[in-house]
């Protein structure tokens, strides 16, 4: 795999030069295929939550039809059952709106079941399917190498009637799972294994999310997907590379389909063109919807919504903006190659539009008592806090100040090497939004920990007075410990250790970072983070992005770090 660790700098649309599909897309529109109509579809399985990987096809699919003035559908590939419910529908529907795309129509797989069936059935009188009652073991071996032929099976040539009857009897609730299956009768000796008479309809009793019991048989992927787009008129169907090795045969099932389907759309060009680009893998995670299917299962993320998780509802608890991901895609484009992304690009474009967005707040994590021992007891002042300094639109609020403050223990050191910017004896900084202090001393419990810090204030260097002009070489956050709230902040770092657990030959759970999530459970946070809801855009300043977790209740707030500041603090602040 390329290893791409590379931003694209060049975010001028315009300038960008047209991805290999759009070049596709425009060579057909320019040959006035399928009259100039454009119809692209998203095709998601319904047996798990969508990931970031998803949202590169997402934002393909979308993202042709927007340009081209054509239409993106929705189709659920729903013909596996017994792994795909409901719950997966309406979240997926979800997770598409909050990337920010609409769709045209919503389909399923499971709406063409009686067309696919009646197809089935001509192709079986046709002599272009069987019923074979071999095991799928025994099937599996017989399929050969791609350098040698397969084995026919003993049933290839049974009679047609057989076969019927036999297919018939495999949609009944009497039939064996695994007992029989349907293939086409194609080519056993064909170079691509998927032509060595592919199954395309098995037994399967797991009632289904929209047909019920309805049926006992179901479509494989290879004989609903091409059939869906066609019965659409999908124009362009574009997926994933894994998928170059199945095109002939979507081909050749769509030829066979306009053979059986007699229809005047069967006079015009109508046939979808399935276009692959690669996949998006990330560092650091796993996109296999199995894998994710068991850190869930097996509790070792809290569920598909854990924001360590690559998942769009994930993201989204932990504070990504929706926006972030697209430019993320964006950024990383699409080719003919497979690639490892570098999972800290998409952190770049989370805190380059989070920089936009957020609010800034006042927050400390790991709090010590700060006294500004000449400041009169009791007195508080509202202080003006910008609340976007890259908009100047979004105002101000008050934060109060007071004696007692907390500060963050990482801003003091008693002995203090000269570059040290922060609070030392005898030297000046700046809170922010407030006064300049000068640190006067602190004080120690028996064991040596520092449990207060001292300081005087200058009443002449309140924020935009005069006295203020004074150079100070650090600016530090602070709360009132009167006025401020408690809160627990989460803070995550990779769930994985190693950099792609897809290639490491151990087993994946074996390769999780026992500190992907720390808890900080003491931090105090300003008033005005009580008004706040979960989806509000939030940097705490000097040490990150943030974002209220629903699981907040009146009484308590949780946070869950977004991403830190690409910033010097960082380093010092975070670790
Ligand atoms: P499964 O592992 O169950 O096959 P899948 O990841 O292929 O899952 P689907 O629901 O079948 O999931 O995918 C829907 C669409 O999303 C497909 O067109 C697929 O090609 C695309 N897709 C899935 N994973 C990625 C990825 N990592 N990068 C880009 N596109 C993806
Ligand atoms: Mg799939």
């Amino acid at each position: 795999m390329k290893y791409m660790n590379t931003l694209d700098t060049n975010t001028n649309e315009e300038k960008r030069s047209l991805s290999f599909v759009e070049q596709f897309v425009e060579d057909d529109i320019a040959e006035g295929k399928n009259g100039k109509r454009i119809q692209t579809r998203f095709p998601p399985e319904p047996n798990g939550y969508l990931h970031i990987g998803h949202a590169k096809a997402i934002c393909m699919d979308f993202g042709v039809a927007e340009k081209y003035n054509g239409v993106c559908n929705l189709r659920f590939d729903d013909t596996n059952p017994s792994k795909e419910n409901n719950e997966y529908v309406e979240n997926i529907l979800h997770d598409i709106s909050w990337l920010g795309f609409k769709w045209g129509n919503i389909y399923y797989a499971s709406d063409y079941f009686e067309k696919l069936w009646d197809f089935a059935i001509w192709m079986i009188k046709k002599g272009l399917a069987y019923v074979d009652e071999q095991d799928s073991e025994t099937i599996a071996k017989q399929k050969g190498t791609p350098t040698e032929g397969g084995v026919p099976s003993p049933y290839r040539d049974r009679p047609v009637e057989e076969s019927l009857e036999l297919f018939n009897k495999m949609n009944t609730a009497e039939a064996v799972e695994g007992s029989m299956v349907l293939r086409a009768k194609l080519d056993m000796a064909n170079p691509n294994m998927h032509f060595r008479d592919p199954i395309i309809y098995r037994i399967i009793h797991t009632p289904h999310h929209r047909t019920g019991t309805k049926w006992h048989c179901y479509p494989m992927y290879d004989f609903a997907h091409g059939q869906s787009d066609y019965f659409e008129g999908v124009t362009h169907s574009i997926c994933t590379l894994e998928f170059v090795p199945h095109r002939p045969l979507y081909d050749k099932l769509i030829d066979f389909l306009k053979e059986y389907d007699n229809t005047a759309d069967n006079l015009n060009d109508n046939r979808p063109r399935q276009i692959e680009f690669n996949r998006l893998n990330l560092t650091y995670s796993v996109m296999s919807k199995r894998k994710l299917h068991t850190l869930v299962d097996e509790k070792f993320v809290s569920g598909w919504d854990d924001p360590r998780m690559p998942t769009l509802c994930g993201m989204h608890r932990r504070g990504y903006s929706p926006e972030s991901i697209r430019a993320f895609i964006s950024s990383i484009g699409y080719t003919k190659f497979d690639a490892l992304n570098d999972v800290a690009l998409l952190e770049a474009a989370v805190r380059n539009d989070l920089n936009k967005r957020a609010t800034r707040v006042s927050a400390v994590l790991d709090p010590v008592k700060l006294i500004i021992t000449n400041y009169p007891e009791g007195q508080t002042e509202e202080m003006e806090a910008i609340n976007n300094p890259e908009n100047e639109n979004e105002g101000t609020h008050a934060i109060t100040f007071s004696k007692n403050l907390w500060i963050e223990r990482a801003d003091f050191m008693e002995d203090a090497p000269k570059k040290f910017f922060r609070m030392s004896p005898g030297r000046e900084v700046r809170l922010k939004n407030a006064y300049i202090i000068m640190c006067t001393g602190c004080t120690k419990d028996a064991d040596g920990n520092i449990v207060e810090i001292q300081a005087e204030y200058d009443p002449n260097s309140k924020s935009g007075m005069e006295g203020a002009n004074r150079k100070v070489k650090g600016t530090l956050h602070w709360v009132s410990a009167d006025h401020c709230v408690k809160a627990k902040i989460r803070e995550y770092d990779r769930l994985f250790m190693v950099e792609n657990p897809s290639a490491d030959d151990r087993d994946f759970r074996e390769l999780l970072n026992p500190n992907s999530l720390k808890l900080h459970d003491n931090c105090y946070v300003e008033a005005f983070l009580t008004e706040k809801h979960p989806g509000d855009y939030l940097q705490f300043q000097r040490t990150g992005y943030f974002m209220l977790d629903p699981d907040s209740t009146d009484d308590q707030l949780i946070f869950n770090k977004t991403v830190g500041l690409k910033d010097t603090w960082s380093k010092t602040i975070n670790k």
